[in-house]
């Protein structure tokens, strides 16, 4: 009889590992949201809407957009996720860097994984040819900083993308990569996926997960498994994990974000490609994004929306803050974080100011977060495994819950390794 696996999850991680398992496992994915669409409302209904005041709280952001979830942690960070099929890879801006120094500095090589993910997900930085001026500008300038810019490696078809800017708000025209792709390749080879299925716990006895136990609605059901796998993010993973009696560690990271913006007539940055180009400094990195989230809410953001120039600082955070089981994150900027953005705030108002900028048109967005994870660190002992011994031996984690430090930079790439070299390891368990 084939042997019965359970993913939960249908983002980066978990969408990898069920293609990979189908099969060898009869795969069932349990999602907790539905289909995803991408948000069809033009920007200037937007600022329509913005002008009649009723946006003030970005958890308003699901009335019309109900694949993206933002909340508070403590401290006020807004942290946002995507939930639904293909997680919070449908709202990414596409870039795929490889990120596994840190994988490395545990002895874990990842090279085949990257080369067949590398195969199969297409990726260029052919974009750079269609690049505004004003983006053209910052470049040119970064670049005569001594700043070494270098254009962003894109997941997808760029043949396809119409320069639009609406990544994080879906791609209409699928030209962008995410998740779905997996998905629905595990899906063709018979995997079952089950969405607005909230998985809430693992039924564990003697020390052995029989499956796992999820809300629809009101009603309460097992899917029984041999094969527990938990891919619900760097948020969702942890919840799950506490209201099964499994301990994590109070290490969540979050990568946080602040963008640095001003006036500028006709910069239509809210049509260029996000982060079209990226520039690496210790601890943080800068990028050229226009910040859709502080647009909308942030009532500093006052300007029509193609004349807003915008820098993104997005900071390597310290390990600081946890998840509580019902999903309350407890996180703080410590001040290490804090140094990290004055820094970046300091670098970013010279850019744009050798750019022409006036340092009195300066105002800065609002300081929110989507790269959640660390709250069960792969570590010397788990290296070789990816299990650790916390877990029972046939539950697996296989999200950026594994990630040992935050990386400050994008991780769809590295977790679509991990996942890789995860479901070999269970196959040939
Ligand atoms: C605006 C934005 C832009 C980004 N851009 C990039 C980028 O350009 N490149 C990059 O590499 N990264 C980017 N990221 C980060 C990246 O998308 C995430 O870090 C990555 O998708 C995390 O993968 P994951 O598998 O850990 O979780 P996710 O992709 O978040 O998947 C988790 C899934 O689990 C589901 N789930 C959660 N709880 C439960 C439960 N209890 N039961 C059932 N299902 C559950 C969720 O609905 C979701 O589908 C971006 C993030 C944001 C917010
Ligand atoms: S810019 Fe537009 S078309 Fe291109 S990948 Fe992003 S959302 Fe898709």
């Amino acid at each position: 009889m084939t042997r019965r696996a359970v993913v939960v999850g249908s983002g980066a991680g978990g969408a990898t590992i069920a293609r990979e398992l189908q099969g060898a496992f009869d795969v069932t994915v349990l999602e907790s949201g539905g289909s995803f669409r991408p948000l069809r409302l033009r920007l200037r209904t937007i600022e329509r809407i913005k002008r009649l005041g009723l946006l003030r709280d970005e958890r308003q952001i699901r009335w019309f957009f109900p694949n993206m979830r933002t909340r508070r942690a403590s401290d006020g960070m807004v942290l946002v996720n995507g939930v639904g099929m293909g997680g919070t890879t449908t709202l990414s801006t596409g870039n795929g860097l490889r990120m596994d120094a840190d994988l490395q500095r545990l002895g874990i090589d990842l090279d085949p994984e990257f080369e067949s993910t590398c195969r199969e997900i297409p990726i260029g930085t052919s974009h750079q040819h269609r690049w505004r001026e004003s983006t053209r500008g910052l470049f040119h300038i970064c670049r005569e900083m001594g700043l070494e810019p270098l254009p962003t490696p894109k997941m997808g078809d760029a043949g396809r993308c119409v320069h639009c800017g609406r990544c994080v708000l879906g791609c209409r025209p699928g030209a962008k990569w995410d998740s779905r792709r997996f998905l629905r390749q595990a899906v063709d080879h018979g995997a079952r996926l089950v969405t607005n299925c909230h998985a809430e716990k693992i039924i564990l006895e003697d020390g052995h997960a029989r499956g796992v136990v999820a809300r629809h609605g009101v009603r309460r059901e097992l899917y029984s498994a041999d094969l527990v796998v938990l891919a619900a993010g760097g948020l969702g993973t942890p919840s799950i994990m506490q209201a099964s009696g499994i301990t994590c560690e109070p290490r969540l990271f979050v990568d946080p974000v602040l963008c640095v913006a001003a006036e500028w007539p006709d910069a239509l940055q809210c049509h260029e490609l996000p982060m079209p180009f990226v520039i690496q400094r210790d601890g943080f990195i800068i990028s050229p994004y226009f910040d859709f989230l502080s647009f909308v809410f942030n009532p500093d953001w006052r300007y029509p929306a193609r004349d807003i120039l915008s820098l993104m600082i997005k900071i390597a955070d310290s390990e600081a803050g946890h998840v509580e089981e019902h999903g309350r994150v407890v996180k703080r900027c410590t001040t290490r974080d804090r140094a990290r953005l004055t820094d970046g705030v300091s670098l970013c108002t010279e850019i744009l100011g050798r750019y022409g900028v006036r340092k009195g048109s300066i105002f800065l967005g609002t300081l929110n977060a989507g790269h959640p994870g660390g709250m069960l660190p792969l570590t010397a002992q788990s290296a070789a495994s990816f299990h650790d011994g916390r877990l029972p031996a046939n539950v697996y984690v296989a999200d950026a819950t594994l990630f040992p430090h935050s990386l400050g930079n994008p991780p769809i790439l590295t977790i679509v390794a991990m996942a890789k070299r995860i479901a070999s390891l269970c196959l040939a368990r």
